[in-house]
């Protein structure tokens, strides 16, 4: 079943810079899909066109058979719903605890902060709890995030991504802040609960070898343009 469609998508910044040129491509549900590309390629520009952080140019996206590239902030809120969004910097609030955290995925920032003053509903807190042991973080539930290590932050960002019953995750250069050990880490534990949800991903990376042990397909990116679009094995050394 196709996810979601992209349809000759352009960015030009109000500063003249172009992001992406026109790119096309379609997604399948429970793909886990890898963007590459050098910096500045456009990957984050990509990205953030589709869950309209930024709004593109021109061009056409289509969830789940909606086009969402027009929709209003209304509509825009459950839209965004559907993807959940994972970080290079984690965008954790740091002096909250890892599970209010992961809570904030599940009910928006605003209404998890009135789940703060004790009124998280329990069926909310088991999910959380149930995605923390996913990420194998049950026994850092209560700590205060900017207490973790980052790879740690990174499968909070996760389960918070996650909590919010994605049918897309949007992973920015997830692992670019992070060594090689923490980053084998954080993208097994993302293969494996898209995996196990059908949770489709598109995840920017830079690395290569990263990109080709994880991904089913690739998607190279270079000067706002579509290169490559293939199974890993495919890629030759020049992308
Ligand atoms: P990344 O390494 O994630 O690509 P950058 O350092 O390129 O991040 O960009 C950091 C921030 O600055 C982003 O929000 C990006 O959109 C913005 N940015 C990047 N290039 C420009 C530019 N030429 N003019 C204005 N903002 C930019
Ligand atoms: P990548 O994620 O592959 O590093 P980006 O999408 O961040 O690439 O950037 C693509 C191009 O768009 C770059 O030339 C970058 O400088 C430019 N860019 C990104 N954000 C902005 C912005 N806010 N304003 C102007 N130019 C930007």
């Amino acid at each position: 079943m196709t996810l979601l469609q992209v349809e000759q998508l352009k960015k030009v910044y109000p500063d003249g810079t172009v992001g992406l040129k026109g790119i096309s491509f379609e997604l399948e549900a429970g793909e886990f899909v890898a963007v590459i590309g050098p910096s500045g390629a456009g990957k984050s520009t990509l990205l953030r066109c589709l869950n309209r952080m930024v709004e593109s140019s021109s061009g056409t996206i289509t969830l789940q058979g909606n086009t969402i590239t027009k929709v209003k902030a209304k509509q825009l809120r459950a839209v965004r719903r559907k993807m959940g969004m994972i970080f290079q910097g984690y965008n954790l609030v740091a002096r909250s605890t890892v599970l209010t955290n992961v809570l904030h995925g599940r009910l928006g920032y605003m209404n998890s902060l009135k789940g703060a003053l004790g009124l998280f509903n329990k069926q909310d807190t088991e999910l959380a709890k149930a995605l923390l042991n996913k990420v194998g973080l049950s026994e850092q539930m209560y700590k205060r995030a900017d207490e973790l290590s980052g790879g740690q932050q990174q499968r909070v960002g996760i389960a918070r991504a996650l909590a919010q019953r994605p049918a897309l995750i949007l992973a920015d250069e997830p692992i670019a802040s992070l060594d090689p050990a923490a980053s084998q880490t954080v993208m097994q534990t993302l293969y494996e609960a898209c995996k196990a949800d059908g949770i489709a991903c598109l995840c920017n990376l830079h690395q290569v070898e990263v990109a080709k042990k994880f991904a089913t397909r690739i998607i190279g990116i270079r000067a706002g343009e579509k290169v490559f679009d293939g199974a890993p094995e495919q890629l030759t050394d020049e992308m």
